[in-house]
């Protein structure tokens, strides 16, 4: 399969047509970005490392009843993908709280939420991705009653697969987005998992693991990223 194309590019990745109509080629580069694009680095191994963790995930994902856009892997930073229309909103779960909702509402970092707290935010860069509830979807035409509550039950069960597969490994997910699109009537987790879409801290020592070590300038942001697929066992090639 070959890139023909590149279609979207974004802050970390970018999507190229293929001779097959409905697959798409998703490439991972090393570009981080943060703080909507203002602090960017190219770090090297991120593509390889977030292209295979990302495999890795949707494929037990997949194993545990949820469908993903993931075709195939094609090499170390490229995997092929179904084309789904896309919503153009994200889903985000959070056990703990950290980040944005922290600023917004003054919450403690690392509160523990007694059942996880789903939010959406709108994709939009120029606007920040503000935060949207299901009254904005459906004003603005975004996803029908039905959508809505499927993303939403998509990401609560996304949300107790990873956490016990984390868990087992010594890691706390403490937060997560994630984005769905339709391919042929049927919604389909889309999109990437990896440490660079979620918040992920040793059960131990609290240290985190994921983008936030590039947000806060913590350093080893891909080494952090290597030792988590280490313990989940995964074999990643540089
Ligand atoms: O920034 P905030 O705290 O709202 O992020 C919640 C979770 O969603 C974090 O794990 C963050 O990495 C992820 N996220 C993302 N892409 C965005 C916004 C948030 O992957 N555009």
């Amino acid at each position: 399969m070959n890139k023909i194309k590149e279609i979207t590019k974004g802050k970390a990745k970018s999507m190229f047509t293929t001779e097959n109509s409905e697959h798409l080629i998703m490439h991972f580069s090393d570009d981080t970005s943060a703080f909507d694009g203002k602090k960017r680095e190219a770090l090297l191994g991120k593509g390889a490392v977030n292209n295979q963790f990302n495999a890795f995930i949707m494929k037990h994902l997949s194993e545990n009843g949820i469908d993903t856009h993931l075709v195939d892997v094609i090499d170390s930073t490229d995997s092929v993908v179904y084309k789904l229309d896309m919503f153009p909103i994200e889903c985000v779960i959070r056990n703990r709280a950290s980040g944005s909702i922290c600023r917004r509402l003054g919450t403690k970092d690392g509160l523990v939420f007694e059942d996880p707290l789903f939010e959406f935010f709108l994709k939009d860069d120029e606007l920040g991705d503000p935060l949207i509830n299901d009254e904005h979807i459906l004003s603005f035409g975004w996803a029908d009653q039905n959508q809505i509550s499927e993303m939403k039950k998509q990401t609560y069960k996304v949300n107790e697969i990873l956490s016990k597969l984390f868990l087992d490994s010594g890691l706390i997910l403490v937060d997560f987005k994630v984005e769905f699109g339709i391919f042929k009537n049927k919604i389909l987790l889309a999109d990437e998992f990896t440490p660079d879409g979620c918040r992920l801290w040793d059960s131990e020592t609290m240290k985190k693991m994921d983008k936030d070590r590039f947000r806060q300038g913590l350093g080893d942001v891909v080494e952090s990223y290597h030792q988590v697929a280490d313990r989940l066992g995964m074999n990643i090639e540089t």
